[in-house]
């Protein structure tokens, strides 16, 4: 166990390359196991009213609750926030990795805000958008064929 980690980095996202900040920290150091235990001894002399062994129950507790958060914001960290691409999902399932990215795409392309967004799915929603109305074009010339035919000479 380290005595002080770092607790931020930047890296590229695997999907779509973009980079972007990421906590790097992955469980707590001795700084945060030092930090635990006087605030448990100053808990315990402030809740007892005298130094008190129960401390050390205290003590194993915030040690708990600080390794849960450490991971958890890691673990939370790990999604690009731009295209919802989980890298540590797509090690153990590449499938579920792209669906994460699908679902992610089509939950943000249904919001207005999302072409507001930096996110580099959005080429992939103009290319879509683009497509939709080509084939609305053609769609509506083939009917406008049906309901008035060319005059016949
Ligand atoms: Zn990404």
């Amino acid at each position: 166990m380290p005595l002080i980690s770092r607790l931020r980095g930047r890296c590229y996202c695997a999907f779509c390359k973009t980079e972007r900040s990421v906590y790097v920290k992955k469980h707590i150091d001795m700084t945060n196991v030092l930090g635990a235990m006087i605030l448990a001894v100053a808990v315990a002399f402030v809740y007892y009213g005298e130094p008190d062994p129960r401390f050390v129950v205290l003590f194993g507790l915030f040690v708990l609750l600080g390794e849960a958060f450490v991971y958890l914001r890691w673990r939370a960290s790990m999604v690009c926030k731009l295209c919802g691409f989980d890298p540590l999902v797509y090690k153990r399932s590449p499938e579920r990795a792209a669906q994460g990215v699908r679902e992610f795409y089509q939950e943000k392309s249904a919001k207005p805000e999302f072409l507001l967004s930096r996110s580099p799915l959005i080429e992939v929603h103009r290319r879509e958008k683009r497509q939709q109305r080509r084939q609305q074009m053609v769609k509506s010339l083939a009917t406008r064929e049906k309901v008035a035919p060319p005059k016949s000479l």
